[in-house]
C-alpha cells in the first residue's frame, strides 16, 4: 500500500489524480490532501478519501478547516501554511503529486526531491523556476521524478529505459545524455490553445471566459490562459530542457490541433517514437503511480478510426509571441526563466482580474525580462528573491504602461 499526499488536492490535476486512486484502493491511499483557500472542497474530500492529514496553505483558514473537519466527524488533523505543506511532502508518504499552481508550489515540490520521495511533477512553474536545484535535489534525495505534464510523460514513455539505459532513463538518474542515447530531437506537440489561426487584430478584446476554453482540456484557469498565450509551450520548452538534458536546439514545438499524440522523440536512425492516447490526464498520473507497472486509469480508448486523421503544423510564433520569450529565457540561462514565470504569473493574474489586455501579456513578460539581468540561478533564497522582485518590476511596469 502506497500512502500518496496530494498536494493541489481540490485543483484539476488533484481530481484527476484522486479518481485514479480511488480506482486502486488495494494499491493507493490518500494521506495527505492540501487546498490554498476552499475549506469546503477539502473537507469533502476528505470525507470521501479520509486521509491522516488535511493541509490549508492560507493560515486564515486553519479555523474553519478545523471546524469542518469535526463537523463532518472527521478524525483527520487539520493544519495550516506553507511550513505544513514542506512537511508533509518530506514526511510519512511514499508518493507526493506536486499539483499546486505557480511559484507557490516550488517549496514543496524541493521538499519532496530532497526527502527522496516518488515525485508526480505536474507544478511545471517549479522546474522552470529552479530546474538545476530541483534536480539536484531528487539527485541526491535518491528518490524519483516522474513528469506529469502529458508532453513531459509522453517523452518520458518514448525515452530508452531499463538495463544499460540508465545514464539516459528519464529518471531516477536526471543527468542524462541525450546524445549518447542515439535521440536527435523531441518533438513537443501543443493543441494551439483556443486561438489557432487568429492573427493579432484578432485577439485585442479577448475576454478570461474566452481564453479559459480550451478545445481539448479542461484545465485550471491559470494553465487556460497559458495555453491560449503558447506560453504554456514556452515553459515547457524549459521544463524539458531540464528533465530530459535537451538543449534548446533539441526541443521543437509542433502545432497538433487533436491533442491525441502527446509529444514524439526522434532517434539518430530515423525512428521517431510517440505516445498516443485521449486528452484526459488520469492516463499520465496512472502511467506515473504505478510505473514501471501498467493499471487502470478510467480512460476511454483510443478510437483511431473515428478520429481519421491526425494533424500537424507549425506554431504561429509572431502572433503568439510568448513562445519565443521562454526560448529567449532559456537562453540567457540563470534566473531568466524565474523572472519569466513571476512576470507571466502576474500578466495571467491582471488578464483574469479584467485589468490586463491579452495581448499586453506577452508585452508585460518583455519588459520585465529587460528591466532584469539574468544572474546566477544556484540558491532557493536567490530565487525566491527573484521571483519577489520580477513581481514588483512586473506590477510597476503594469501600472505605468499597460492599466
Ligand atoms: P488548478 O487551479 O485547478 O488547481 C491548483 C491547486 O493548487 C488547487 O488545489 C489550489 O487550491 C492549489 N493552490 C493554488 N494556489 C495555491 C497557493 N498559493 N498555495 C497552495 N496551494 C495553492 O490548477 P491545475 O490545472 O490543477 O494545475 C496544477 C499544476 O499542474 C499547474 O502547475 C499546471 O501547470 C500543471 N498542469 C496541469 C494540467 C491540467 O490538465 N490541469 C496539465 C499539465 C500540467
Ligand atoms: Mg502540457
Amino acid at each position: 500500500m502506497k500512502n500518496i499526499a496530494v498536494l493541489g488536492a481540490t485543483g484539476s490535476i488533484g481530481a484527476s489524480a484522486l479518481d485514479v486512486v480511488a480506482r486502486h484502493p488495494d494499491r493507493f491511499r490518500a494521506s495527505v490532501l492540501t487546498a490554498h483557500r476552499n475549506v469546503d472542497a477539502l473537507v469533502a474530500l476528505c470525507a470521501r478519501f479520509r486521509p491522516q492529514l488535511a493541509i490549508i496553505a492560507d493560515p486564515a483558514f486553519e479555523s474553519a478547516l478545523r471546524r469542518g473537519l469535526t463537523q463532518a466527524g472527521l478524525s483527520t488533523r487539520a493544519a495550516a501554511g506553507t511550513d505544513a505543506l514542506r512537511a508533509a511532502a518530506s514526511g510519512d508518504c511514499d508518493i507526493v503529486i506536486a499539483a499546486i499552481v505557480g511559484a507557490a508550489g516550488l517549496e514543496s515540490t524541493l521538499a519532496a526531491a530532497r526527502a527522496g520521495k516518488r515525485l508526480l511533477l505536474a507544478n511545471k512553474e517549479a522546474v522552470v523556476m529552479a530546474g538545476a536545484l530541483l534536480l539536484d535535489a531528487v539527485r541526491n534525495g535518491g528518490g524519483e521524478l516522474i513528469p506529469i505534464d502529458s508532453e513531459h510523460n509522453a517523452i518520458f514513455q518514448c525515452l530508452p529505459h531499463g538495463p544499460g539505459a540508465a545514464d539516459v532513463e528519464c529518471l531516477p538518474n536526471p543527468h542524462r545524455n541525450l546524445d549518447q542515447a542515439g535521440v536527435r530531437r523531441i518533438l513537443l506537440t501543443a493543441s494551439g490553445g483556443p486561438f489557432r489561426g487568429k492573427h493579432r487584430n484578432d485577439l485585442a478584446a479577448i475576454t478570461p471566459d474566452q481564453a479559459c476554453a480550451h478545445p481539448n482540456w479542461v484545465m485550471g484557469r491559470k494553465i487556460s490562459v497559458d495555453s491560449a498565450t503558447l506560453m504554456n509551450k514556452g515553459l515547457e520548452v524549459i521544463e524539458a530542457h531540464w528533465l530530459f538534458g535537451a538543449r534548446a536546439d533539441q526541443i521543437e514545438v509542433v502545432v497538433h490541433p487533436q491533442s491525441i499524440v502527446h509529444s514524439l522523440v526522434e532517434y539518430a536512425d530515423g525512428s521517431v517514437l510517440a505516445q498516443l492516447g485521449n486528452p484526459d490526464m488520469r492516463t499520465a498520473l496512472a502511467h506515473a503511480l504505478a510505473w514501471p507497472e501498467r493499471i487502470e486509469s478510467g480512460v476511454a480508448a483510443l478510437d483511431l478510426l473515428k478520429l481519421g486523421q491526425l494533424n500537424f503544423e507549425a506554431p504561429d510564433r509572431e502572433t503568439f509571441r510568448c513562445l519565443d520569450l521562454a526560448y529567449c529565457a532559456l537562453a540567457a540561462g540563470g534566473t531568466a526563466p524565474a523572472i519569466l514565470n513571476a512576470a507571466n504569473e502576474v500578466a495571467v493574474a491582471a488578464f483574469l482580474d479584467g485589468t490586463l489586455p491579452f495581448l499586453a501579456i506577452a508585452e508585460l513578460i518583455e519588459a520585465t525580462l529587460a528591466a532584469m539581468p539574468a544572474e546566477p540561478a544556484d540558491t532557493l533564497e536567490g530565487l525566491i528573491y527573484t521571483d519577489l522582485t520580477a513581481r514588483q518590476h512586473a506590477q510597476r511596469i503594469m501600472r505605468r504602461s499597460f492599466c
